[in-house]
């Protein structure tokens, strides 16, 4: 079968998945999607004893059919390979009632390896398939993931350039430094006055910036996105969940058929997307748990089916009656109240109606606000919501250390209190994946302060040696990395200057 895909805006016009992954957002501001969501047409004995090199293919060629068996097997051996400190890429670690599934086994110690690792090979197959004679641009806003594993993959791969946009004062100190020291002849790393969605919000601007556009095409420039918007993202990202379902069936956690749940740290709703594609491939999963920081919107969303920027769900009362503020946590990758990929669920619940996606995302452009229909609503009982706020973040870590020693990063925290909260109230005594999406080194602070809060008093690298005395996992390279380089990039900048600070790294 031969997928093709459109914006969540305009159903009419097709592209190839080379010619997406290349575009990395629509014209129109949409996000693509494919025509048709595929089906997983194997049986899943036939997959449970393949490695992850061996899953991902199988998933993966359902979505990008116009990619060659050869093009996607080299893009794959090399994304997965040594760059992850364990063989299995994905392992899954059991602790006091869930299954984890560690996701940071990557040069960059965060899920977003998972899908970066890939995307450089995948574009680059891309522009050569396309007879793409543009250098690429590659543009990306950051809650501080994103921007370090995009540095990492795409650092002097020939024909691309990379410019980061970070929160100046909205990502953890080994974040920060991880994206400032990064080496490379292509690549700019720039902090911005505002906060994570000014900084998508500007990144998607220049997308739409005809004028702009026009100037780098002269000078042989084209523009892409290596955040969740785009489809060479999420669609690795579907692997991981196939695999952990294989995982649990291989190892007789789970009978043939039995469906688990999925919970997921979640910011720009990218993850738990993919996990609603594997859903959709096929894979026995019953409910996905969309776990949220005090950055609540998608808590108060499917709670209520309005999704509002700007002002936040009362629970007493039932009303959106107080001001949304944007928070800054300790999971700062899940600081995000524009859930960018939520779009894309929007379209598919609405029946694949773009005029109708079309004219929420103008209310929440123009009103900072949407409201779906009951329809759609009902189409959404597959999703629960919940959200924990620091405190509970911070006893998650404690208990789960203190129960089992196994310690979690804060964003995996999040999910892992949430998904406790929800499994008690519940009763639902289904089998449980939690997406871990970043090693606990990332935030060594708040994680050594949530287990202790004397340790408030300590430096990062003093924090990083406890964690390892505590955990008795090694100290992940790209930690040792960062303990003596240099800062290389110190650019600041306001929000309206970014496409001036990318005209200058371009040289126009
Ligand atoms: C990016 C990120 C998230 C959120 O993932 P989305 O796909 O944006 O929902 C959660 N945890 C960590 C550690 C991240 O880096």
């Amino acid at each position: 079968m031969n997928i093709l895909y459109h914006s969540t805006r305009d159903n009419a016009k097709k592209l190839t998945a080379s010619q997406a992954v290349l575009q990395g957002l629509a014209e129109d501001g949409g996000l693509f999607v494919p025509d048709e969501l595929p089906k997983l047409d194997v049986d899943l004995k036939a997959l449970k004893d393949m490695d992850y090199r061996g899953v991902a293919y199988e998933v993966m060629k359902l979505f990008l059919t116009d990619y060659t068996e050869e093009e996607l097997k080299y893009c794959i051996e090399h994304a997965y390979d040594q760059k992850f400190d364990t063989e299995e890429i994905a392992p899954l670690t059991y602790a006091d009632g869930a299954y984890y599934l560690e996701l940071f086994h990557g040069a960059t110690i965060a899920f977003k390896d998972m899908a970066l690792s890939i995307l450089p090979y995948l574009m680059t197959t891309a522009a050569k398939k396309n007879g793409c004679k543009e250098e690429i641009v590659i543009l990306t806003a950051t809650s501080g993931d994103t921007g370090k594993a995009a540095l990492a993959g795409f650092a002097d791969v020939p024909g691309t350039r990379i410019v980061v946009f970070y929160p100046k004062n909205g990502v953890s100190p080994v974040q920060e430094k991880q994206m400032v020291t990064q080496r490379g002849k292509n690549v700019r790393v720039i902090g911005i006055t505002g906060n994570f969605d000014d900084a998508q919000t500007g990144v998607k601007k220049m997308f739409n910036d005809a004028v702009l556009k026009a100037e780098l095409k002269e000078k042989g420039f084209v523009f892409s996105s290596a955040n969740s918007i785009n489809i060479g993202r999420l669609v690795p990202q579907v692997v991981y969940y196939v695999y952990a379902y294989l995982n649990l069936l291989k190892n007789g956690k789970i009978a043939e058929g039995e469906a688990i749940n999925v919970c997921v740290p979640t910011g720009n709703f990218g993850n738990i997307l993919a996990a609603y594609f594997a859903k959709q491939l096929g894979i026995p999963i019953a409910k996905l748990i969309c776990a949220s920081n005090t950055n609540k919107v998608l808590f108060d969303f499917f709670a209520t089916g309005t999704y509002d920027k700007l002002h936040s769900l009362n629970e007493q009362s039932g009303a959106f009656s107080d001001e949304r503020k944007f928070m800054l946590t300790g999971s700062p990758s899940m600081d995000i109240l524009i859930s960018s990929n939520l779009e894309r669920l929007i379209y598919l619940i609405g029946g694949s109606d773009d005029a109708k996606d079309k004219a929420l995302m103008a209310d929440l452009n123009e009103k900072g606000a949407y409201t779906i229909t009951d329809e759609m609503k009902a189409k959404l009982t597959d999703f629960v919501g919940g959200y924990a706020d620091e405190a509970r973040t911070a006893k998650k870590i404690r208990d789960l250390y203190e129960n089992t020693s196994y310690i979690i990063d804060t964003h995996t925290a999040v999910a892992g209190a949430v998904y406790e909260d929800y499994a008690k109230e519940s009763g639902d005594k289904t089998v449980t994946v939690v997406a871990s999406t970043a090693s606990p080194y990332k935030f060594a602070r708040t994680v050594m302060i949530a287990i202790d809060a004397e340790n408030a008093s300590k430096d990062d690298f003093t924090l990083i040696d406890t964690l390892c005395e505590k955990s008795g996992v090694a100290i992940p390279q790209a930690i040792e990395d960062i303990r003596s380089a240099a800062v290389l990039h110190d650019i600041v900048c306001e929000t309206e200057e970014m496409p001036a600070e990318v005209k200058k790294f371009l040289g126009l």
